[in-house]
C-alpha cells in the first residue's frame, strides 16, 4: 500500500512538471488568434511561463509613460542557464565591451515584438513562440537551446499596443467582420502605432528621446546579441517580407553581415515554399538611417532585421483582401511564429560561425576602425548645457569618450563650416576615439555625410550629430590621446550679492527655457533683453533674462530664495547684480527691456494633425520643459474661446478641412489682438494659400505659373515613363530628410541664442518664398548649401531662396512659419530653442 501511495505521489509529481507550464490556449481561456490579448495578460502568461521552468529568467527592465511594465525574457538550456551569468560576460568580454578573455561563449539571439502598437499579430505571436521553447513535446527547440540564448521582448510598446487592443475589442463585431468597410478596420486618430506621446519607437533606437527606448537601450547593452528581429506588419494585401534589406546599405554593414541575413532568408524560405506562403526579400527596406530596430544592431555588431507580415492596424482577427482572399489573425500569428523560430535554428546551426564573425567584428571595431576619421572632436568652447546633453547620449549607447590631453594643432574637418582646415585642440575639448567596440555606431552618427550609393531610401538621409545639435565640433584623421573624463561640466552661479537689483541668467538652449518655464510657474516676473548688453565685465546676448526685484515685490523675501533655489534645481549659471546701470548697451529700465507674460499656450490635436507632429510638441511641453499646455482637438476647436489664449500651435498636419475661409479670418483676427500663432512644416499650407497671409510658395504670380506648367509637364510625362522608372523619377522630387545651411538673423527674438547660421533639417520639398511682409529670421538662399543627405535635382531648384522660419506681424499679434519642424523626432535638439523662441519670446 505504501509502495503503491509513493508510486503514485512520485506519478504525480512528474506528471505535473511536465503539465505545469500551460499553451496559451489554457491559459488565457482561447486559442492564439481568436482574440487580441491585453498587454497585462501577456505579462501574466510570461510570468506563468517562468515560474513554472528552471531556464526562465524574466527581467523587468522599464515602464512605459502610462506605467506599463517593459519585460524580457531569457531562455537558454538548463545547463546554459545555470551558467547565464559567466556566459553573459563572457560574452561582452567577446565584444570588447567588458574587459578580460572569453573562455565560452554562445550566440543570443534577440526578438522584439510589436515596436508599432497596433501591427499587434506580434505580440500573440511572442507567446505562441515562448511557448514553444519550453513544450516539453518539442525536442526541436530543446536542442536549439544547447547553443543559443534566446531574449524575448514581447512588446516593445505596450501603450500602443493596448490603444490599439482596448479599441479592437470594444468596437468589433462578435462574430468578427471580414468586411473591410466594418468600422473594425479602421481605427481613429492617432492609432495605436506609436507609444504614448505618439513618437514611432522604430525612429527612437539612436536618439533614445522615449523612456522605453532608453531602458531597453540599457539591457540591450548588457547582451549585444548577435541577432536582433524586429517584428512588424505592414499593408493588408502585402506578403511577408524578410532579409535580405534592400539597398542602400550603409557602409559600415560587413560583408559577413550582408551574407548572414541571405542565410537566414533562405532559411525561411524553405518553410514558407513548404506551406506556399508569398514572400518578398530586398525591397523597400533598406538598412541606412541608424535609428531603427535593424540598423541600430546592424551598427552594434548585430544581424539586425525587419520581418513586417500584411496586416497591421486593418486587419483585426480577419479581413478580406483585395484580391479577394481571407487575412486571418491565425494566418499572421503562424507567419511570425515560422520566422521567429527559423531565426532561432539558423543562430543555432551557425552558432560557432556566429561568434567567430561576431569577435572579429570587435576585433576590426577596436583596432581597425573603418572610415577616413579616427576621432571625433566636440570643442569645449562649446555651451555647457550642449556638452552635457551629447554626454549623456554618448553614455546611453555605451560610447567611450575623454578629454584631449593634447594642445596640438591638427588638421581636420570643420563641420561648422563644412570644410577642412587647421584645428587648435585644448584640454577642455570632449573626444571621442573611434578605437573602440562601438565605432561603427559612432561613424553611423558622427560622419559629417553617410555615404549613399543609392537615393531610393525608406527615410531620411542625414542626421550628423554635430548639426542636429548646433556643436562645433571636428573630424579628425588621427587619434587623439585622452584623459577620463570625471564629472560633468558645471555651470557657474554667483550670489556676490545679498539683496541685488536684479538676477541675469543666459539664453541659448531648452535647459534655459526649463528654467524661464519653471519661474513663470512660480508667479515670477521675468524680462528679456532685445540687445546685447555688458555689466560687471558680463557680456550678455540678446535673449538674456533680467529677473528684476521691480515687479517681485509681492514675493518680498521668499523673491531670492526662489529665484537661487530655482537656480540650483536647473544648475543655471546665474548673476546677481547690485545695479541696473549697464556698462554697454541699455540698462534693465529701457524700454528694450521687455516684459515677458507667462504664455497660455494652446496646441491642436485630433484628426488633420500630423499625430507625430502633435506628440512632438505634446512631449516637448511635458517631459522636457515642463511647461503647462491645453491640448485641444480639431474636432470641437471651433467652439473654443482663444482669447483665453496667448499661443495657438498649429503641428505639423492637413488643414484644409478644418480651418476654413472662415476660420482663418477668425484667427487672423485674434493675431491683430495680439495672439501669436505657430505653424509647422505642412501647417504652413493654408497660409500659402490664403491671400490674407503673406506666405507664398511663390515669389511672384510669373513664378507660380512657371511652376505651375512645370509641375503639369512633369506629371504627364512620368505617366508616359517606364514603369520601373518611376520610382527614380519620383525620387528627383525629394528631399528625403537633408541638411543646409541656412541664415539665422540673432538679432529677432525668433533667434536669440543662436550664431549667424544655422544648420536646419529640410524633410520635404515645400517651397516658401522669402517673406515680403514681414521678417525673414532664417532663409536657405541656395542650392549650394546643401551639407549633408540626399536631396532630388528638381527638389534643389526650388530650394533657392527659401524661407525656413519667419514671423508676419499682424497688428498686435504675430504668425511665426517654421517651415522646417525644428522638433522632428525630438533629436534635431538644435532647433529647440527656436521653438522656445517662438513660445515665450517673439511678440512679447
Ligand atoms: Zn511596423
Amino acid at each position: 500500500m505504501k509502495i503503491i501511495s509513493i508510486l503514485i505521489t512520485i506519478f504525480f509529481i512528474s506528471v505535473s512538471a511536465v503539465s505545469q507550464t500551460k499553451s496559451p490556449k489554457d491559459f488565457l481561456g482561447y486559442e492564439l488568434g481568436e482574440h487580441f490579448t491585453r498587454h497585462h495578460r501577456v505579462i501574466e502568461y510570461f510570468q506563468h511561463v517562468a515560474a513554472t521552468n528552471n531556464n526562465i529568467k524574466l527581467i523587468k527592465y522599464g515602464e512605459t509613460y502610462e506605467k506599463r511594465p517593459l519585460y524580457l525574457a531569457v531562455i537558454t538550456s538548463q545547463t546554459n542557464f545555470d551558467n547565464l551569468e559567466s556566459l553573459q560576460s563572457n560574452h561582452l568580454k567577446t565584444a570588447g565591451v567588458i574587459d578580460g578573455n572569453a573562455s565560452n561563449d554562445i550566440p543570443v539571439t534577440w526578438l522584439s515584438y510589436n515596436v508599432h502598437g497596433n501591427e499587434a499579430v506580434s505580440t500573440e505571436a511572442a507567446m505562441k513562440t515562448l511557448f514553444s521553447l519550453v513544450d516539453t513535446k518539442n525536442q526541436q527547440t530543446k536542442k536549439w537551446l544547447e547553443n543559443t540564448i534566446v531574449i524575448i521582448d514581447p512588446c516593445i510598446n505596450p501603450d500602443g499596443r493596448d490603444r490599439y487592443v482596448n479599441w479592437y475589442n470594444r468596437y468589433a463585431n462578435s462574430p468578427n467582420n471580414i468586411n473591410p468597410d466594418s468600422k473594425e478596420h479602421h481605427e481613429p486618430w492617432p492609432g495605436g502605432r506609436a507609444n504614448h506621446y505618439l513618437f514611432d519607437l522604430n525612429r527612437d533606437w539612436a536618439w533614445a528621446t522615449q523612456i522605453e527606448s532608453q531602458s531597453r537601450l540599457v539591457e540591450y547593452n548588457k547582451w549585444m546579441p548577435n541577432v536582433h528581429v524586429d517584428f512588424h506588419e505592414q499593408g493588408v494585401d502585402n506578403p511577408y517580407y524578410f532579409a535580405p534589406a534592400a539597398e542602400p546599405y550603409h557602409e559600415v554593414i560587413t560583408a559577413f553581415q550582408r551574407e548572414f541575413q541571405v542565410t537566414i532568408g533562405k532559411n525561411h524560405a524553405k518553410y514558407f515554399d513548404k506551406n506556399g506562403w508569398l514572400y518578398f526579400t530586398k525591397e523597400w527596406f533598406d538598412l541606412l538611417y541608424p535609428s531603427y530596430g535593424d540598423t541600430y544592431p546592424m551598427y552594434n555588431g548585430a544581424i539586425g532585421m525587419t520581418y513586417e507580415q500584411g496586416g497591421s492596424g486593418r486587419a483585426g482577427l480577419g479581413i478580406t483582401t483585395s484580391e479577394g482572399g481571407l487575412l486571418t489573425l491565425k494566418d499572421r500569428i503562424a507567419h511570425h511564429y515560422t520566422t521567429g523560430l527559423s531565426t532561432i535554428e539558423i543562430s543555432s546551426l551557425n552558432a560557432e560561425k556566429l561568434m567567430k564573425e561576431f569577435a572579429d567584428y570587435f576585433h576590426k571595431a577596436i583596432n581597425n576602425p573603418k572610415g577616413k576619421y579616427k576621432s571625433f572632436v566636440i570643442s569645449g568652447t562649446n555651451d555647457i548645457d550642449k556638452i552635457n546633453s551629447v554626454r549623456k547620449l554618448l553614455d546611453r549607447h555605451e560610447i567611450k569618450y575623454g578629454t584631449s590631453k593634447s594642445t596640438a594643432s591638427v588638421k581636420g574637418f570643420n563641420y561648422q563650416f563644412n570644410k577642412n582646415q587647421t584645428i587648435k585642440l585644448s584640454t577642455n575639448d570632449l573626444v571621442i576615439n573611434m578605437n573602440q567596440p562601438k565605432s561603427n555606431l559612432i561613424k553611423a552618427l558622427f560622419e559629417p555625410q553617410a555615404k549613399l550609393k543609392d537615393s531610393a531610401t525608406y527615410d531620411i538621409t542625414a542626421w550628423s550629430l554635430p548639426y542636429a545639435r548646433g556643436l562645433k565640433a571636428y573630424a579628425l584623421s588621427n587619434t587623439v590621446a585622452i584623459k577620463n573624463v570625471e564629472k560633468k561640466p558645471t555651470n557657474e552661479t554667483v550670489f556676490g550679492v545679498a539683496k541685488p537689483y536684479a538676477y541675469l541668467s543666459k539664453w541659448n538652449s531648452v535647459a534655459d527655457a526649463t528654467f524661464l518655464g519653471y519661474l513663470l510657474e512660480q508667479k515670477i516676473k521675468v524680462r528679456f533683453s532685445t540687445l546685447p548688453f555688458t555689466i560687471e565685465g558680463k557680456e550678455y546676448a540678446a535673449g538674456s533674462l533680467i529677473i528684476t526685484r521691480t515687479g517681485n515685490e509681492k514675493l518680498s523675501n521668499k523673491f531670492d530664495e526662489i529665484v537661487r533655489k530655482a537656480a540650483e534645481k536647473f544648475n543655471r549659471s546665474l548673476n546677481a547684480v547690485a545695479s541696473g546701470m549697464v556698462t554697454k548697451g541699455k540698462d534693465f529700465g529701457s524700454a528694450t527691456v521687455h516684459y515677458l507674460k507667462a504664455p497660455k499656450v494652446a496646441l491642436l490635436s485630433g484628426s488633420g494633425v500630423s499625430s507625430l507632429g502633435f506628440g512632438e510638441i505634446w512631449h516637448f511641453f511635458e517631459q522636457q520643459i515642463k511647461y503647462p499646455v491645453t491640448v485641444i482637438d480639431t474636432d470641437y476647436f471651433n467652439r473654443v474661446n482663444l482669447n483665453k489664449y496667448d499661443v495657438l500651435i498649429l503641428p505639423n498636419g492637413w488643414y484644409g478641412s478644418k480651418l476654413d475661409k472662415d476660420k482663418l479670418a477668425e484667427l487672423k483676427t485674434w493675431v491683430q489682438k495680439g495672439g501669436r500663432l505657430i505653424a509647422i512644416d505642412r501647417a504652413l499650407g493654408i497660409f500659402a494659400k490664403s491671400k490674407e497671409f503673406s506666405l507664398s510658395n511663390y515669389k511672384d504670380d510669373d513664378e507660380k505659373k512657371e511652376k505651375e506648367k512645370g509641375e503639369k509637364a512633369l506629371k504627364e510625362k512620368l505617366e508616359l515613363e517606364a514603369y520601373d522608372n518611376l520610382e527614380r523619377k519620383s525620387i528627383s522630387n525629394l528631399i528625403t530628410g537633408s541638411i543646409f545651411k541656412a541664415t539665422m538673423d540673432n538679432t529677432h527674438p525668433l533667434g536669440f541664442g543662436y550664431d549667424k547660421s544655422y544648420h536646419t533639417l529640410r524633410l520635404n520639398s515645400n517651397h516658401y518664398a522669402y517673406l515680403k511682409d514681414g521678417v525673414n529670421v532664417s532663409v536657405i538662399k541656395n542650392k549650394s548649401n546643401l551639407v549633408s543627405g540626399f536631396a532630388g535635382d528638381n527638389a534643389l531648384k526650388n530650394i533657392d531662396k527659401s524661407l525656413v522660419f519667419g514671423v508676419e506681424k499682424i497688428g498686435r499679434g504675430a504668425v511665426i512659419y517654421l517651415a522646417d519642424n525644428p522638433l522632428f523626432r525630438s533629436f534635431w535638439e538644435n532647433g529647440k530653442l527656436v521653438f522656445c523662441n517662438a513660445v515665450f519670446m517673439v511678440g512679447q
